[in-house]
């Protein structure tokens, strides 16, 4: 388990513009959270690395960006209809509703205290359901995806017609999700809309083994593009009973959070079952032909999938750090510089000195053109404003003083090691 409090990054990221609790004015609003200007652009960038690693630089990957509202026999085929659901229970005395699964005393109820107050579970599922158009009845029904998967399943037989690629290849989705969790909790780690990253790799049956291994490495490789350290991976072999109905074998990856070790990230081996979930529902064939043969088939998939708050989670619990500096506690995110929402914070030594102002906001108009996550901040004395910016995982301070005027050199100072140096302001940069 890592030493960090969850606490301690909820609070932080509420106080630095990361993460807000969803509603908040009104009240709040269960299991959803906004996102600040910061919270943002850590997200992009943690969802930019997996796109750039897993669509761009490689050429058997496709991107998709399908529609969160869909026909509802996608989730009749898929089996969520069916399947997707969580045991409920309700205490007979508080009406209090949990997850059966969850209880820490399956007799007794954690809010009142009382004891076998709880009926048999009920089956609840988590897919948030809706009508689309104006008539209200069932076949209007449609549902906020619970996963990006299907969106990806469905649009296999177009990108097979508009590209023809060989096999293997991958499709890959960002987007929404939606699961009506009964007890969302621990921040961003279980809430009721979240974001996934997902990834179908369209394999041969034969080579299912292959395929799974290889991604299970580049599962590796991404988490320590995230910064985050290998001995805080954990892969977790999922036991048949524990599996999802369509996998013949998941591996999760977990990692060791504020609240302990928890699932960071899967791979699944989720065979052919959706593809012919297809053909079985939509009577269309998904057969893939190889190219001036006869040979044909279902194909099998690899599925690579992470939440990204959760990714987002990891990479803030992992990054943050107190120390002590000058006699007084500081707190500092030790972000790699890729992920940093802000790359280089700008600073007038003094803000009433407009010849050292005019100069910082050339410096500083020269940076922003070239990084683009560039903040300015003349509040406060420079030891406030190095504060701040550790606090949200700056890692170069650059401040113009009155031999910036003299010599062009300017100071830039370390978040981690809080060292400062003078160089010359075309010398800035990765
Ligand atoms: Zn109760």
């Amino acid at each position: 388990m890592s030493e960090v409090k969850l606490d301690d990054i909820v609070s932080l990221a509420k106080r630095r513009g990361f993460i807000y609790q969803g509603s908040d004015v009104y009240g709040g609003l269960s299991g959803t959270w906004d996102y600040g200007p910061l919270g943002v652009a850590l997200k992009r960038n943690i969802m930019q690395l997996w796109w750039k690693m897993f669509v761009e630089d490689r050429d058997d990957m496709y991107g998709v960006d399908a529609a969160i509202l869909m026909n509802q026999k996608v989730w009749q085929a898929s089996g969520h209809v069916d399947t997707f659901t969580d045991p409920l229970v309700e205490c007979s005395n508080c009406h209090g509703r949990f997850r059966a699964d969850k209880l820490a005393d399956s007799n007794k109820c954690p809010t009142c205290g009382k004891e076998g107050t709880f009926g048999e579970a009920k089956q609840f599922n988590m897919m948030f359901k809706t009508n689309v158009g104006p008539v209200d009845d069932e076949s209007s029904i449609s549902y906020l995806r619970p996963e990006t998967a299907q969106g990806i399943f469905t649009n296999y037989k177009n990108i097979v017609d508009s590209f023809y690629p060989d096999m293997p290849f991958g499709i890959a989705q960002q987007g929404k999700a939606f699961r009506n969790e009964i007890s969302p909790r621990d921040f961003v780690f279980r809430s009721r809309e979240f974001e996934q990253m997902e990834i179908e790799y369209f394999v041969r049956e034969d080579n299912w083994e292959e395929s799974f291994e290889h991604w299970r490495q580049q599962w590796h490789a991404y988490f320590a593009a995230l910064g985050l350290p290998a001995e805080s991976i954990h892969e977790l072999e999922v036991p048949a009973e524990d599996r999802a109905h369509y996998s013949k074998r998941t591996m999760d990856f977990e990692f060791d959070y504020p609240i302990g070790k928890e699932e960071l990230a899967g791979l699944a081996y989720r065979t052919n079952f959706d593809l012919s979930n297809i053909e079985r529902v939509a009577k269309k064939s998904m057969e893939y032909i190889v190219k001036g043969t006869n040979d044909r088939f279902v194909p099998h998939v690899i599925e690579p999938t992470i939440g990204v708050e959760r990714a987002i989670m990891a990479v803030l619990s992992n990054s943050y750090r107190e120390d002590e500096q000058n006699g007084e506690k500081r707190i500092y995110l030790a972000l790699p510089e890729h992920l940093a929402p802000v790359k280089y914070c700008v600073s007038p030594l003094l803000k009433n000195k407009p010849e050292l102002v005019e100069k910082a906001r050339e410096v500083y108009a020269a940076l922003k053109a070239k990084y683009g996550a560039v903040m300015w901040d003349d509040n406060g004395n420079i030891g406030k404003r190095y504060r701040r910016q550790d606090e949200i995982g700056t890692p170069h301070c650059v401040v113009i003083d009155f031999q910036t005027l003299e010599d062009g050199t300017v100071t830039v100072r370390d978040r981690d090691t809080t060292e400062q140096r003078r160089v010359g302001v075309e010398e800035l940069g990765p």
